[in-house]
């Protein structure tokens, strides 16, 4: 049997990066940007308004109450035609060059506010007040963004701000999800005796969308050898990377170990010393020049998920040039006492709740592996290692984080 990590850097050992694109900012945002960016201009471009106001010569104000005259007024997106000599001042307001001549800005408040011929200015200037200068923010020829660096809201608006209008990104992988099991229909089609409806595809789709591939849901393929070879056949020709549940285990009709041999993929099949989602089946086909991986997550809701996030999401995220692929693990306290025995890593969903400064964890209901309603419920998964006892209340625990809006949640403060 693995460990998670062994099995975790057996499959990130087959990663190969996606191939790059170039995309409009629009579709840029959530990606990694997969070469420098270097600024080809000063921000600010020129000394500006930090304010609307007065742009004067700080020496004129150095009695503390002055009357200027007033030459001319600009506003962003003019720039002014005279200079400010002594005894002068031109109105100004935010986000306008500040004209030759001036070298502080006094804010209207501070003034009469007067639009007319002279100006009343009260208080001493210093010089460079509310003056943003040239280049404070950005030099030309400086690298705002590594390659690999996240393309947040505010990088993507510095790419913009810098005249960009593109970025070169590492393509989304195309993510099929194949369901199997004679028992399973999608939602939609009634269901006859025995039958269940998928959560599986729809669970995969969202975790795909949120990892950042694109979701290709393939339906269902019954339990029987020549359907599965035919639907993974189908799978590897639309798709970067393969995702099956279900026909895993060591049932009679679980096929898809074999399927993948028979399509001509390095098939290894692994238990993994954790629960839930012990059986795993993986995979890798040369197609075309490409190498698709095929996972085969178990059937049971719970387990594909849990090793979905476990095993998928970090291939996706490291093809996706994410230099942090894994989920991100926080500390806090078990606020209760939890009884799964060691042997084997497991993965407990829990609820997270803010106590002053500690995070508080408590089981969100059976463990089950096919109960996805204790899922639902679940922000982290509480990882405990293959030996370590079960926490008593009030021992530290490590959660890995599923849904961040914990941070979020009922006791947090939303206001200041
Ligand atoms: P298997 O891994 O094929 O042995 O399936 C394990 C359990 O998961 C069985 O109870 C299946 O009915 C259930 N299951 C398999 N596929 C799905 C699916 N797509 N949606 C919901 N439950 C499923
Ligand atoms: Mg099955």
């Amino acid at each position: 049997m693995l460990t998670v990590d062994e099995a975790q850097s057996r499959i990130l050992a087959t990663v190969v990066p996606l191939g790059l694109e170039t995309v409009p900012l629009a579709e840029a945002y959530g990606r990694f940007v997969a070469a420098d960016v270097t600024a080809s201009v000063d921000l600010p471009p020129w000394d500006n308004s930090a304010m609307d106001g007065y742009a004067v010569r700080a020496a004129d104000t150095a009695d503390g109450e002055v009357v200027l005259r007033l030459i001319e007024t600009v506003g962003a997106g003019a720039v002014a035609t005279a200079r400010v000599g002594p005894g002068t001042a031109i109105g100004i307001m935010t986000g306008a060059p500040v004209p030759p001549g001036a070298d502080a800005i006094v804010i209207v408040e501070d003034t009469d506010g007067s639009r007319t011929t002279a100006v009343r200015v009260r208080g001493r200037a210093t010089p460079g007040q509310h003056v943003r200068r040239r280049g404070e923010d950005v030099r030309s020829g400086t690298v705002v963004l590594r390659a690999g660096a996240k393309l947040t809201p505010a990088a993507v608006g510095l790419a913009s701000s810098l005249g960009r209008t593109s970025l070169d990104v590492r393509r989304r992988p195309i993510v099929a999800v194949l369901s199997t099991g004679d028992e399973v229909v999608a939602p939609g089609t009634p269901l006859q005796q025995g039958q269940i409806w998928s959560s599986n595809n729809a669970s995969l789709s969202g975790q795909i969308l949120e990892a950042g591939g694109v979701p290709l849901d393939l339906g269902n393929a019954p339990d029987r050898l020549e359907d599965t070879i035919a639907a993974l056949a189908r799978a590897v020709e639309a798709a970067d990377v393969v995702i099956t549940t279900g026909g895993v285990s060591v049932g009679a009709f679980d096929v898809v170990k074999e399927a993948h041999r028979a399509i001509g993929a390095t098939a290894e099949f692994w238990k993994v010393r954790m629960k839930p989602g012990k059986p795993l089946a993986f995979g890798r086909i040369e197609n075309g020049g490409r190498s698709v991986p095929l996972f085969g997550l178990p059937g049971n809701p719970v387990s594909c998920m849990v090793n979905f996030a476990q095993f998928v999401r970090p291939w996706l995220r490291t093809a996706l040039g994410d230099p942090r692929p894994f989920l991100p693990v926080v500390e806090a306290i078990a606020g209760e006492a939890f009884d799964e025995a060691p042997g084997r890593a497991r993965l407990i969903r829990v609820r997270l709740s803010r106590e002053g400064d500690r995070i508080v964890a408590l089981s969100t209901g059976s463990q089950s592996s096919g109960v996805l309603t204790s899922m639902v419920r679940a922000h982290g998964l509480m990882l405990l290692g293959v030996d370590a006892p079960p926490p008593r209340g009030g021992e530290r625990v490590r959660v890995q984080i599923l849904d961040p809006s914990f941070l979020d949640g009922e006791s947090a403060d939303y206001g200041w």
